[in-house]
Protein backbone atom coordinates (compact mmCIF):
# COMPACT_ATOMS: atom_id res chain seq x y z
CA UNK A 1 0.00 0.00 0.00
CA UNK A 2 1.67 3.59 -0.82
CA UNK A 3 2.50 6.02 2.02
CA UNK A 4 -0.30 8.16 2.62
CA UNK A 5 0.71 11.56 3.89
CA UNK A 6 -1.51 12.70 6.37
CA UNK A 7 -2.41 16.21 8.01
CA UNK A 8 -1.07 16.72 11.09
CA UNK A 9 -3.59 17.09 14.14
CA UNK A 10 -2.75 21.15 14.31
CA UNK A 11 -3.68 21.21 10.06
CA UNK A 12 -6.57 19.19 11.28
CA UNK A 13 -7.74 21.60 13.72
CA UNK A 14 -7.12 25.03 11.63
CA UNK A 15 -9.33 23.24 8.67
CA UNK A 16 -12.08 22.58 10.97
CA UNK A 17 -11.85 26.47 13.06
CA UNK A 18 -11.37 27.93 9.70
CA UNK A 19 -14.93 25.82 7.93
CA UNK A 20 -16.20 27.32 11.33
CA UNK A 21 -16.92 24.03 12.87
CA UNK A 22 -19.35 23.23 10.39
CA UNK A 23 -19.20 20.20 7.18
CA UNK A 24 -18.16 22.22 4.28
CA UNK A 25 -20.61 20.40 2.62
CA UNK A 26 -23.52 19.73 4.43
CA UNK A 27 -23.32 22.13 7.34
CA UNK A 28 -23.75 20.08 10.60
CA UNK A 29 -22.17 21.10 13.32
CA UNK A 30 -18.86 19.01 14.03
CA UNK A 31 -18.52 19.44 17.62
CA UNK A 32 -21.06 19.29 20.23
CA UNK A 33 -21.74 18.21 24.22
CA UNK A 34 -20.17 14.07 25.15
CA UNK A 35 -22.56 12.87 27.67
CA UNK A 36 -20.10 13.17 30.02
CA UNK A 37 -20.04 16.94 31.19
CA UNK A 38 -16.49 17.53 30.93
CA UNK A 39 -16.08 16.13 27.47
CA UNK A 40 -17.34 17.04 24.51
CA UNK A 41 -17.63 15.13 21.03
CA UNK A 42 -16.17 15.67 17.49
CA UNK A 43 -16.73 14.35 14.39
CA UNK A 44 -15.23 16.08 11.66
CA UNK A 45 -12.67 14.35 8.78
CA UNK A 46 -9.70 16.71 7.17
CA UNK A 47 -10.28 15.50 3.87
CA UNK A 48 -6.97 15.02 1.13
CA UNK A 49 -8.65 17.71 -1.54
CA UNK A 50 -5.84 15.96 -3.92
CA UNK A 51 -4.08 12.29 -3.16
CA UNK A 52 -2.93 11.92 -0.08
CA UNK A 53 -1.05 8.98 -1.69
CA UNK A 54 -0.12 7.45 -5.10
CA UNK A 55 -2.56 6.21 -6.92
CA UNK A 56 -5.75 8.14 -4.57
CA UNK A 57 -8.39 10.12 -5.94
CA UNK A 58 -7.70 13.42 -7.56
CA UNK A 59 -4.02 12.63 -8.51
CA UNK A 60 -1.34 15.17 -8.53
CA UNK A 61 1.59 13.85 -8.78
CA UNK A 62 3.88 17.51 -8.60
CA UNK A 63 2.78 17.95 -5.16
CA UNK A 64 5.66 17.57 -3.16
CA UNK A 65 4.81 15.98 0.29
CA UNK A 66 4.58 19.09 2.13
CA UNK A 67 2.47 20.56 -0.16
CA UNK A 68 0.26 17.66 -0.07
CA UNK A 69 0.06 17.56 3.94
CA UNK A 70 -0.94 21.86 4.21
CA UNK A 71 -4.26 23.31 4.64
CA UNK A 72 -4.16 24.80 1.41
CA UNK A 73 -4.73 20.89 0.61
CA UNK A 74 -7.43 19.96 2.91
CA UNK A 75 -11.26 20.35 2.91
CA UNK A 76 -13.17 19.73 6.58
CA UNK A 77 -16.25 17.39 5.92
CA UNK A 78 -18.46 15.02 7.21
CA UNK A 79 -17.71 11.11 7.21
CA UNK A 80 -20.39 10.05 4.68
CA UNK A 81 -19.27 13.28 2.49
CA UNK A 82 -15.49 12.14 3.24
CA UNK A 83 -16.31 9.22 1.37
CA UNK A 84 -18.79 10.10 -1.04
CA UNK A 85 -15.79 12.32 -2.38
CA UNK A 86 -13.22 9.47 -2.95
CA UNK A 87 -15.89 7.36 -4.66
CA UNK A 88 -17.65 9.97 -7.12
CA UNK A 89 -14.48 11.73 -8.14
CA UNK A 90 -16.24 12.62 -11.68
CA UNK A 91 -18.72 15.09 -9.59
CA UNK A 92 -16.15 15.77 -6.95
CA UNK A 93 -13.23 16.57 -8.72
CA UNK A 94 -9.99 19.06 -6.90
CA UNK A 95 -11.39 22.59 -8.35
CA UNK A 96 -15.07 21.64 -7.39
CA UNK A 97 -13.71 21.14 -3.75
CA UNK A 98 -11.73 24.31 -3.46
CA UNK A 99 -14.85 25.90 -4.85
CA UNK A 100 -16.73 23.93 -1.61
CA UNK A 101 -14.03 25.22 0.47
CA UNK A 102 -13.92 28.51 -0.39
CA UNK A 103 -17.55 29.19 -0.42
CA UNK A 104 -18.00 27.68 3.38
CA UNK A 105 -14.71 29.98 4.02
CA UNK A 106 -16.53 33.04 2.98
CA UNK A 107 -19.97 31.83 4.60
CA UNK A 108 -18.41 31.45 7.82
CA UNK A 109 -16.29 34.78 7.88
CA UNK A 110 -19.79 36.53 6.84
CA UNK A 111 -21.16 34.96 9.90
CA UNK A 112 -18.52 36.29 12.12
CA UNK A 113 -17.77 39.89 10.94
CA UNK A 114 -20.38 40.36 8.47
CA UNK A 115 -21.37 40.61 5.06
CA UNK A 116 -19.91 44.49 4.35
CA UNK A 117 -16.88 43.77 5.97
CA UNK A 118 -13.50 43.98 4.28
CA UNK A 119 -9.85 42.90 5.09
CA UNK A 120 -9.30 46.18 6.78
CA UNK A 121 -12.77 45.76 9.29
CA UNK A 122 -11.73 42.02 10.15
CA UNK A 123 -8.09 43.46 11.27
CA UNK A 124 -9.28 46.26 13.03
CA UNK A 125 -11.68 43.26 15.01
CA UNK A 126 -9.03 40.99 15.38
CA UNK A 127 -6.79 43.19 16.72
CA UNK A 128 -9.45 45.00 18.97
CA UNK A 129 -8.76 45.23 22.65
CA UNK A 130 -12.51 43.21 23.28
CA UNK A 131 -10.28 40.29 21.21
CA UNK A 132 -7.28 40.58 23.17
CA UNK A 133 -8.98 40.46 26.45
CA UNK A 134 -10.96 37.27 25.36
CA UNK A 135 -7.78 35.46 24.18
CA UNK A 136 -6.32 36.42 27.36
CA UNK A 137 -9.42 34.79 29.07
CA UNK A 138 -9.27 31.48 26.58
CA UNK A 139 -5.51 31.11 27.47
CA UNK A 140 -6.15 31.35 31.12
CA UNK A 141 -8.18 28.32 31.26
ZN1 LIG B 1 -21.46 15.90 4.98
Amino acid sequence: MPKRDEFSEKTKQLLARRAGFRYSICQCPTVGPHSEPGQSVYLGEACHICEAALNGPRPKQSLAPAERTAASNGIHLCKVHARLIDVHTAAYTAERLMEIKSSQEQRISTMVVGSGATSATYSYLVNSPLLAQIALCEAAK
